[in-house]
């Protein structure tokens, strides 16, 4: 699979998000080609994205959660997927349990069940390697439940960060993956305007946190191209 199109890919989807924004940065364009075409997508939001402006004493981690659950909502509505499944896991921005600890454990029995129970067929999740360790886990996270599950699965990896700060080494070896771009040039309008919803992101809420997270417009004229590049894994991953 090289070049494809949303029909290609089996349904139900479950798109995995570590923290609001990561949905529409990575696959806003899958997102809306699959509502155009009618195929359900269920987006399960990881984290909480708390952590994005720490120094700020008005936007408090609780607080900073609440605005960003709504943005991604919005979000979704303006991908057109107001209708459809959503989960909010709400782990802790950057402070993600880790294999080894009992949270990391229920968090993957959650995700098992609702890949069993939802019978996805495609899920679409982070890189594996992404620079952040958020996203690294909740590919860990993703790949641990769905091996639990038994159920056969075709893996999309998008990269967010791999770009911007990846290693060399974080980048894909040879034959491990395969590549796989779709057109979202229809869609691209909606995906930036998607994108938009994630305020707090653009440095248009916290007015107290100089230091705190925003979206440059380099990242953003990267991800929100005319095409989405994601890669293949073949199922069982290492
Ligand atoms: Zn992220």
């Amino acid at each position: 699979m090289s070049r494809f199109v949303v029909t290609d890919l089996g349904e139900p989807i479950l798109v995995v998000a570590p923290h609001p924004d990561d949905e529409t940065l990575g696959c806003g364009g899958l997102i809306a080609l699959a509502m155009k075409v009618g195929i359900k997508v269920h987006t399960l939001f990881v984290t909480d994205g708390s952590a994005s402006h720490p120094a700020s004493k008005k936007y408090t981690p609780d607080l900073m959660a609440d605005i960003r659950a709504a943005e991604a909502q919005e979000a979704l509505r303006r991908l057109g997927a107001k209708n459809q499944p959503s989960s909010f896991l709400k782990l802790r921005d950057g402070r993600m349990p880790v294999p080894g600890q009992n949270e990391y454990a229920d968090v993957v029995d959650f995700v098992s069940d609702l890949v069993s129970v939802s019978k996805f067929k495609t899920v679409i999740v982070p890189w594996r390697r992404d620079p952040h360790t958020d996203h690294r886990i909740c590919w860990q996270i993703a790949t641990d439940a769905v091996r639990r599950s038994g159920r056969q699965t075709t893996f999309l990896e998008y990269q967010i960060w791999l770009e911007e700060s990846g290693r060399p080494e974080d980048w894909p070896g040879e034959a491990e993956v395969d590549d796989a771009t779709l057109d979202i040039s229809e869609v691209v309008d909606i995906k930036l305007h998607a994108l938009a919803a994630h305020r707090s992101q653009m440095g248009m809420v916290v007015d107290d946190d100089p230091s705190g997270f925003v979206l440059s417009s380099k990242t953003i004229a990267r991800l929100v191209v005319d095409t989405e590049s994601y890669w293949v894994s073949r199922w069982p991953v290492a």
